[in-house]
């Protein structure tokens, strides 16, 4: 089973200055910034995909410039991504249409043509047919039974695209295309998959799994895998249930797209730090500890503006409770110590942010204990990771996108050995 990164320009810049908290000097952005392929000494994944969402175009701002979504086009996604060196030059390349983007709209705004031209400049090696996502889940649904609202329009919507890109694609060289499967139901799903073997298709992009529980997912899956033959392949498009991927192993998955390594070093209440246990299937996750830049967050620059909160006050807490965490990370402060330095720099935004003295209570008593924890076991200790390894306790610190994405880069990392440990025993 294959991990495929879904990148969005996740990048770092190498020689940020946590000190100072300043990027490097002269640095251009995106051309001095590295990948998580380019931090370790192997890429912590086992392919990537560019989701059409993410790089945007005319009708949707994505996350390139519009120089970037050019130069994808123009140069191809393997130089774009700087895949093109010895090592990580057969690294597979899937593109998906981002469906989550045009879900709201009646048809797909891209034809089967618009996809596969997309495909072919980019010079992928995957990539998924348009498909048009169906979020209702109703396992009593039998067979084609059930469809409400425009949920069969957009099932036969999807298995039509699917017929066209399958042509369209024929031409591309070095090109393997997958058919979308939508539906509404297991049965839905399963159908709509033998469709598209029936079509030619041998490999299979499976929709709509992000909101779904891994029970539901599973549910899907036995239909599915009930209806085709066991060589055809399947893909997992965004699968969110990424840590519970040794459930699975019984539907014969060939590859899944998951960010969500990455995106829960600073998008989560409190998983931001995966970290290896010595024994078992499982990964512990730990809670980052917040030291937001005091100039930098608008609910603390409005509070300080407003005289809630003195700036001084502010800037010194601030200061503190880093350099405690400094101190402590190389044993030159104590526990109790460096608890309490980061607690009067947490007492003074939850104070501006908290809307009720309960709140308040609340949130502080909680945000402590997640910060004895996260200090007294110091996963980044443990790990032996290019990122803890350079940054040491840095990583732990939620604060701008350099410690927080290398933390996600961290994750990718602990998350990619981890699967290699439950799925193929290394
Ligand atoms: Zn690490």
């Amino acid at each position: 089973m294959k991990f495929i990164f879904a990148d969005a320009i996740d990048q770092v810049d190498p020689g940020y200055d946590f000190v100072r908290d300043q990027p490097s000097k002269g640095r251009r952005p995106y051309w001095d910034d590295i990948y998580p392929h380019e931090m370790f000494k192997n890429a912590p994944y086992d392919g990537v995909l560019i989701s059409r969402g993410i790089v945007g175009d005319a009708r949707r701002v994505g996350t390139y410039s519009a120089a970037q979504a050019m130069r994808l086009r123009r140069e191809g996604a393997r130089e774009f991504l700087r895949l093109n060196t010895p090592a990580l030059k057969n690294m597979p390349i899937f593109g998906d249409c981002g469906a989550f983007s045009y879900v709201q709209e009646k048809v797909p705004p891209y034809s089967p043509e618009n996809m596969a031209e997309f495909y072919a400049d980019g010079r992928f090696n995957y990539g998924c047919s348009v498909d048009h996502i169906i979020f209702g889940f109703r396992p009593e649904d039998k067979e084609l039974d059930g469809a409400i609202d425009d949920e069969l329009e957009r099932f036969e919507i999807t298995q039509e695209n699917a017929r066209e890109f399958l042509k369209v694609t024929k031409s591309i060289p070095n090109f393997t295309p997958l058919g979308a499967v939508q539906g509404w139901s297991p049965d839905s799903m399963a159908i709509a998959a033998r469709n598209l073997e029936k079509m030619g298709y041998d490999y299979l992009a499976i929709g709509g799994m992000v909101p779904l529980s891994a029970d539901q997912i599973k549910l899907a899956l036995a239909a599915i895998r009930n209806r085709i033959k066991p060589s055809t392949k399947l893909h997992i498009l965004g699968f969110a249930k990424a840590e519970q991927i040794g459930e699975f192993t019984e539907f014969n998955i060939t590859s899944f797209d998951s960010t969500s390594p990455l995106i829960r070093a600073f998008k989560d209440a409190k998983a931001n730090f995966y970290s290896k246990r010595s024994s078992g299937s499982k990964l512990d996750y730990y809670t980052a500890v917040r030291i937001p830049l005091a100039t930098d967050n608008t609910s603390l620059k409005n509070a300080a503006k407003e005289g809630k909160i003195s700036q001084d006050e502010l800037l010194s807490a601030e200061k503190n409770a880093l350099s405690a965490l400094r101190s402590f990370d190389v044993g030159n402060r104590s526990f109790e110590d460096t608890v309490s330095s980061v607690m009067v720099y947490q007492r003074l935004f939850h104070r501006v942010k908290s809307k009720t003295d309960s709140a308040y209570q609340k949130i502080i008593a909680s945000t402590e204990e997640q910060i004895r924890r996260t200090l007294t076991d110091a996963p980044w200790k443990k790990c032996k990771c290019e990122v803890c390894k350079q940054i040491g306790i840095e990583v732990i610190i939620f604060r701008s996108n350099n410690r927080n994405k290398r933390r996600g880069f961290h994750n990718l990392q602990t998350y990619y050995e981890h699967i290699q440990r439950v799925l193929h025993g290394k």
